[in-house]
């Protein structure tokens, strides 16, 4: 025999008073009317309002489905970081959703500051690098790298 566990949301439905606006209808017991449909009676909590409710009892719990779309369950994001560094090791960021968009932002940069083309190498990326280039004999360099952005 197969289990499967399946996570549901617990609502508690309710009927609110038609009369006062304040109150719950609540379900009084033993005054279900004998029709074919059974009516059920209903008495409201504040102001004693009375009222049947075909076949339904409030208030009452139910289960929801929590859905488990992957829209939904929002798995960590992709981010891509432009990681400029300049000759003092200071370091500028710049994110990007997608890696090509960091990747080209990053090649313009290197183009921008470069003092000749000659002076843009574009290295080995290792690990997590999807782009490394430095731009000037001091080390300027700029490189991209894939993150996570973690949900709380
Ligand atoms: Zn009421």
């Amino acid at each position: 025999m197969n289990e499967k566990r399946i996570p549901v949301k617990v609502v508690k439905v309710v009927w609110p008073c038609e009369a006062c606006g304040k109150g719950e209808m609540e379900y009084v017991k033993g005054n279900s009317h004998l029709t074919i449909t059974p009516f059920r009676e209903h008495k409201c909590n504040v102001c004693g309002h009375t009222d049947d409710a075909r076949n339904k009892i409030y208030p009452r719990i139910e289960y929801e489905r929590v859905d488990e779309s992957p829209a939904f369950q929002k798995p960590p994001k992709k981010l891509y970081l432009s990681i400029f560094t300049d000759r003092y090791n200071d370091v500028y960021v710049r994110v990007f959703d997608t890696p090509e968009k960091a990747i080209s932002y990053a090649k313009k940069l290197a183009k921008d500051y470069a003092m000749r083309p000659e002076d843009i190498q574009e290295t080995m990326c290792c690990g997590r690098w999807l782009y490394n280039c430095v731009f000037s004999p001091e080390g300027y360099s700029v490189r991209v790298e894939e993150s996570e952005l973690v949900n709380e």
